[in-house]
C-alpha cells in the first residue's frame, strides 16, 4: 500500500522548533521505528503537556544536553542528538510538510500527483477541489483554484471583502482550509475517507460556532474583523514545500 513507506518515514532528520511535538506521547525518537522516548529511571511523573521545545535552548537553538540526560535514557539521548533543532522557528503546516517532504516520496497519497505541494493539497487535489466547488466561493477556471498558492489565497482574501458575501460565508474559508488539511491527514495517517460534503459541513459548523462565540455585544460588524483568526492551521505559507512559490 502506498502509505506504508511514507508512514515508516518517522525517521526525521529535524525536529523543527519542537513546539509541535509532545515529548511523551509522540514518536519522535529516530530509532529503527520512530517511537516516544524512554524516561530516565529517576523520572516519575511524565507531564503529558511537555513539548520537545522545552529541551531546546532558545539562546543557541541547540539541544540542552544536561536536561536531556536528566530526562531520558542515555541511548535515547544519543538518538535525540542526531536530530537537528531548526534555527528558524517555522510553524505547524509548513514545517510538517517540509519534514514530510524530506523523504524520497513527494507524491500526493490521495491522488498520486507527483508532487504534493501545499497548493496541491489545499486547492488542487481532487478532494480539495471538490470542497471548493461545493463552497460559496465561485470556481473560475485559471483564476480559482489556480496553480499559484498566492493567487488562491488572495482570491479568498479579497473575495471575502466583497459586499455580496454575507458574514457567515465570509468567515468560513480558514475553516475550509483547515478541514481540508485535516481530511488529508485522516486519509494519509488513519486511512479514513471524508467526503468533500462532510469536510465543507464541518468547516461551516465550526465557522458558525466561532462566529456566535465571538459575536460582539453591540452587534457592530466592525468588531468582527478585529478578532484574531481562528485557531487551526497556520495559513502563512512559507518555506520550501511549495514549488509554485517565488521566494
Ligand atoms: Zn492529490
Amino acid at each position: 500500500m502506498a502509505a506504508k513507506p511514507f508512514l515508516k518515514m518517522g525517521l526525521r532528520k529535524t525536529i523543527g522548533s519542537g513546539l509541535n511535538t509532545r515529548v511523551w506521547s509522540e514518536s519522535w525518537i529516530p530509532d529503527l521505528r520512530a517511537r516516544p522516548p524512554r524516561a530516565a529511571p529517576q523520572i516519575g511523573f511524565r507531564d503529558p503537556g511537555i513539548l520537545v521545545y522545552s529541551f531546546i535552548r532558545q539562546d543557541t537553538k541547540q539541544w540542552d544536553v544536561p536536561l536531556l540526560r536528566e530526562f531520558f535514557q542515555p541511548e535515547d539521548v544519543s538518538l535525540i542528538l542526531g536530530l537537528r533543532p531548526s534555527r528558524t522557528c517555522c510553524v505547524a503546516t509548513c514545517q510538517n510538510l517540509t519534514y514530510r517532504h524530506m523523504g524520497s516520496d513527494k507524491r500526493c497519497l490521495r491522488c498520486g500527483d507527483p508532487e504534493e505541494s501545499i497548493n496541491h493539497l489545499l486547492f488542487l487535489c481532487p478532494p480539495a477541489l471538490q470542497v471548493w466547488a461545493l463552497s460559496d466561493f465561485p470556481s473560475l477556471p485559471g483564476v480559482f483554484p489556480s496553480t499559484s498558492i498566492y493567487q488562491n489565497m488572495s482570491f479568498l482574501f479579497w473575495k471575502t471583502k466583497e459586499q455580496d458575501m454575507t458574514d457567515p460565508q465570509k468567515d468560513v474559508y480558514p475553516w475550509i482550509l483547515w478541514f481540508i488539511w485535516k481530511a488529508r491527514n485522516e486519509k494519509i495517517f488513519n486511512g479514513k475517507e471524508s467526503s468533500p460534503e462532510d469536510t465543507l459541513i464541518h468547516a461551516k459548523v465550526e465557522a458558525e460556532s466561532w462566529r456566535l462565540a465571538n459575536q460582539p455585544e453591540d452587534d457592530d460588524d466592525a468588531h468582527v474583523e478585529a478578532l484574531p483568526p481562528p485557531s487551526g492551521p497556520d495559513i502563512t505559507i512559507r518555506g520550501t514545500a511549495d514549488p509554485d512559490m517565488p521566494d
